[in-house]
């Protein structure tokens, strides 16, 4: 048994830096099924796709320690987004997702290629713990997040080729909390009762996507990382807005609760809930192209009301010890003064009178 193990870590070795070389592999070595729980959840992945288990894996915790300013991030630019209503996109259940098709004339500007959008999708967590988000800010989840994913149509025909290209795909990553009623997200969550069950779909009439993505698209992370669901390409350029967007907790509610990841006529059908990737490690930095405030970088409010009682108290303190010291040196000063005096003893009234008699 001894003697076999060197073979057979060579051979991993060796089938690693294959796939690692001929990133053109696109299938799996048994089968194409996967999931986020059970016998073929994401600690599972890696099995049938290498790529899951290997470098640059999605999604990440941002925390400080991690993040980097870089003053030379610009705004993210949108272009083609306000698609005519004259025009649909296709909402489709995947079995893992709900998936919307987007047109190729919406393009991502603003990075080192022009990026093409594909599809959007969305990760979600359950009824009861609506914390459903695939990236963290400081270990914290969101409710939900949307990626609007876009392929580099400078290089690439199609989403496919590119799909598995170190510079192949760039997806903007957007937040979600609970919060206000959003009719911009109704406009895709209106239809889940068409899509339900996997591999059914529904065209809706299109809109602006842009609506869907926060106001400020100045304040973002950016990484290298991969895709979060199998095959887990490291191919995309990440951009996670920084600030998140509302949806109403009934809103979250439907997202949570109308969707199957099993067909029509399962005998067993399963909830589609908890189809987020638990962030992995992560040893690079973060680049933001915002400056961090105190709140953000760690510094709690409680904190800083901490330091500046403190250092109020500390004050008073430094003062009360040199009143102290001021009041201890004039009455050492007075005692000084006091003992070069010569008292004369006192004459009595009758003597002084007597003497003067
Ligand atoms: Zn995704």
């Amino acid at each position: 048994m001894a003697a076999k193990r060197p073979c057979t870590v060579t051979a991993t070795v060796v089938l690693t830096l294959f796939l690692w070389t001929h990133l053109s592999v696109q299938a799996p070595v048994n089968g194409s099924k996967w999931s986020y729980l059970g016998a073929e959840g994401e600690k599972m992945w890696a099995k049938k796709y290498p790529f899951c288990g290997g470098l640059f894996q999605s999604p990440i915790d941002f925390h400080d320690d991690i993040l980097q300013y870089d003053s030379t991030l610009l705004p993210i630019e949108l272009e083609g987004y306000n698609v005519s209503s004259f025009e649909q996109f296709i909402l489709t259940n995947n079995g893992h997702s709900v998936k919307m098709s987007l047109s190729p004339t919406m393009n991502v500007r603003s990075l080192p290629n022009r990026y093409s959008a594909a599809q959007l999708h969305l990760h979600w967590g359950n009824r009861n713990k609506q914390e459903g988000s695939e990236h963290t800010i400081g270990g914290r989840h969101f409710a939900a997040e949307l990626h609007i994913v876009h392929y580099n149509s400078d290089q690439y025909l199609d989403m496919n080729s590119a799909a598995d290209k170190s510079d192949g795909l760039a997806v903007l990553a957007i937040l979600i909390e609970i919060g206000q009623f959003n009719p911009s997200y109704e406009k895709i969550f209106s239809h889940f009762q068409n899509v339900k069950y996997k591999d059914q779909e529904t065209s809706i009439s299109a809109f602006n996507v842009q609506e869907l993505l926060p106001d400020r698209l100045d304040e973002y992370y950016r990484y290298e990382g991969s895709l979060t669901t199998p095959p887990c390409y490291p191919s995309v350029l990440w951009t996670v807005f920084r600030k998140p967007v509302q949806v109403s907790q009934e809103q979250l509610l439907a997202l949570e609760t109308a969707l199957y990841c099993t067909q029509q006529n399962d005998p067993a059908p399963l909830e589609m809930v908890n189809n987020f990737r638990r962030v992995q490690e992560f040893e690079r930095m973060v680049l933001v192209s915002f400056r961090q405030d105190p709140v953000r970088s760690g510094l709690s409010i409680g904190f800083v009301l901490s330091v500046v009682v403190a250092s109020s108290l500390g004050a008073v303190a430094v003062l009360a010890l040199a009143f102290w010291l001021i009041r201890r040196k004039k009455s050492s000063k007075r005692t000084k003064e006091d003992k070069g005096v010569i008292y004369k003893p006192a004459i009595s009234k009758e003597e002084e009178n007597t003497s003067k008699a």
